[in-house]
């Protein structure tokens, strides 16, 4: 039976194709947290990842995090071929 099962839109979440989103990214090991923009295709650029891990950790050799600095369960995979990151 075809679209017995759709889900409904949830009310208040309009994401739009061509709208930029903000997430915000912590670290709990430094206690810090930042926000960064995300491409409406939902890839940053590795400026934004490295920015974003200064911010976070800013220590030369620290290994608490990944490439984009944020702890526990970054939501930032990549690099892409292209140099990009992906949001999950
Ligand atoms: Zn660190």
């Amino acid at each position: 039976m075809p679209g017995r099962h759709s889900e409904p839109a949830l009310p208040g979440v309009a994401e739009t194709e061509d709208t930029v989103k903000t997430i915000e990214l912590r670290n709990d090991f430094h206690n810090t947290h930042t926000r960064i923009r995300v491409r409406p295709d939902g890839t940053v650029s590795a400026r934004v990842v490295s920015r974003a891990r200064r911010t976070l950790c800013g220590c030369n050799g620290c290994t608490c995090s990944g490439a984009d600095g944020s702890r526990p369960g970054s939501r930032i995979v990549g690099p892409t071929p292209s140099g990009d990151f992906l949001v999950l």
